[in-house]
């Protein structure tokens, strides 16, 4: 096992990694710009070092800046929690050429699947169904029309490099299929500096459901069963849960299967989530894409499976063989993670940074809470980054009992200093809808207005 491990990210992923350090013995690292000098994650780590001024590039993007630090720290892994440097494959191929173990898949499945044209075309290969649509990249529009027809409208344009649902344009017709094809292609552009598209055939009312695969690097492969992630606003997601009320067991183990299998094929290591759309009318699940990392919402599985994703990954970026099968993996009860952002609810939910006055839970809970948060009382939130502060993981024996602890955690929340989306996150608890499990991508229940 390693002795000392750098994690190149902050906030409460950083703290979620220090704390799987702590358990498998290891010596963190923790590397930090000037403006988060004071935050939690920076005193918790067994060692610290500043790596440069607020603005990320010149800090937790800056890779020569992180690797010098590992050298001078004498770390043996790096890992890079989810967000800045977790995707990049140039990054992986440098920490690896430094002789140190990189946390998280080999550099070329991270290429294969940051692209989105060449990952869907891999998971078919693999073996998985994907939404209808072009076979890859579209050359023109004329290309675009023949496959929209073909599908049928709606249909969506998206950016072969997109990420957070920029570069996507919805079309309803031929005519307003070449306004989104210029749309898409001129966002796409602007943000990733690709302006190459595809296109899909749209799922309207469709849920979001993801499965998380963990691999080792001797070609085994497991699925932790899958989460629902349909609640989202402007395609962040806001709430998971863990398992889908959509899925009969059935279902469930038959794609799990499939998408161990193919993570297998593919040379995928560590863990890793591949995300669904799943149809309402069929209940088909439709490929859309894999994350080559981390996920913010993976409490909810390690609630219901009781297996450590964090430590997994380290365990597996040391070289050690799965150490469970399958058949050992099993679900136990049901879990729900709300993400609190520090955002103002009464301007438009901008981001709001600020001095934590407090932060604390009524203990009127008696039920299962598990609180991963960024913040301290008595901490100031820089302005610089993420706005979410902390994660609120209900569990319950099943679906109720996890919607009634984090309701009742959430009535004994106490912020003060800064304005949450507490407010937004029990709405959400409390609507019909929601109860009933009913849940699709782009309706968030309680606050329509919202979606
Ligand atoms: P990004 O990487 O930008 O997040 P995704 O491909 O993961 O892009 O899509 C983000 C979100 O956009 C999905 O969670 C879903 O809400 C919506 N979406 C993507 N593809 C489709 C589709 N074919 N039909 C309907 N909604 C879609």
């Amino acid at each position: 096992m390693f002795r000392r491990l750098l994690i190149a990210n902050r906030g409460e992923i950083a703290r979620r990694i220090i704390r799987a350090c702590d358990a498998l013995g290891i010596e963190s690292i923790a590397v930090h710009s000037e403006a988060d000098a004071g935050q939690p994650f920076v005193a918790e780590a067994t060692h610290s070092i500043c790596i440069g001024p607020a603005r990320a590039s010149q800090s937790y993007l800056d890779m020569e800046t992180i690797l010098q630090a590992a050298a001078q720290t004498e770390a043996q892994a790096i890992h890079p929690g989810y967000g800045f440097l977790s995707e990049n494959a140039l990054f992986a191929r440098m920490v690896q050429q430094q002789r140190l173990a990189w946390v998280g898949p080999p550099p070329a499945v991270i290429t294969l699947m940051g692209e989105k044209a060449s990952a869907k075309k891999a998971a078919d290969a693999a073996g998985l169904p994907l939404v209808p649509g072009s076979a890859g990249l579209l050359s023109n529009i004329d290309e675009a029309l023949a496959v929209a027809e073909t599908v049928g409208y709606p249909v969506l344009i998206k950016a072969d490099a997109g990420g957070g649902g920029k570069g996507m344009r919805r079309a309803d017709d031929a005519a307003g299929l070449q306004q989104a094809w210029d749309e898409a292609r001129q966002e796409a552009l602007a943000s990733f500096g690709s302006a190459e598209v595809y296109l899909e055939k749209y799922l309207a009312s469709a849920r979001h459901i993801e499965f998380q695969v963990l691999a080792d690097s001797w070609g085994n492969a497991v699925h932790l069963f899958e989460r629902e992630c349909s609640i989202q606003r402007r395609h962040q997601k806001l709430l998971e849960e863990a398992p889908s009320v959509a899925l009969s067991h059935e279902q469930r183990m038959a794609m799990g299967a499939r998408v161990a299998e193919a993570s297998a094929r593919l040379g995928y290591v560590g863990a890793g989530t591949v995300e669904f759309l799943q149809d309402p009318d069929s209940g088909e699940l439709y490929f859309i894409e894999m994350n080559t990392r981390l996920q913010v919402e993976h409490p909810v599985t390690e609630e219901i499976t009781g297996i450590d994703l964090v430590q997994a990954q380290i365990r597996i970026a040391a070289g050690e063989r799965l150490w469970f099968t399958q058949d050992d993996v099993r679900i136990d009860g049901h879990a729900i993670e709300v993400r609190l952002n520090a955002e103002d609810p009464e301007d438009d939910f901008r981001p709001s940074p600020g001095t934590v006055e407090a932060f604390s839970f009524k203990p009127a809970t008696t039920g299962r809470l598990r609180v991963d948060a960024a913040i301290e009382p008595g901490i100031r939130i820089p302005p610089y980054y993420d706005s979410m502060i902390a994660k609120v993981i209900g569990w319950g024996q099943d679906r109720d009992e996890a919607i009634a602890t984090l309701r009742t955690a959430l009535e004994g929340l106490e912020v003060v200093g800064v304005p949450t989306t507490a407010g937004l996150q029990a709405d959400i608890l409390a609507a019909p809808d929601f109860v009933a499990g009913d849940l699709r991508v782009g309706v968030i229940p309680g606050r329509p207005e919202l979606s």
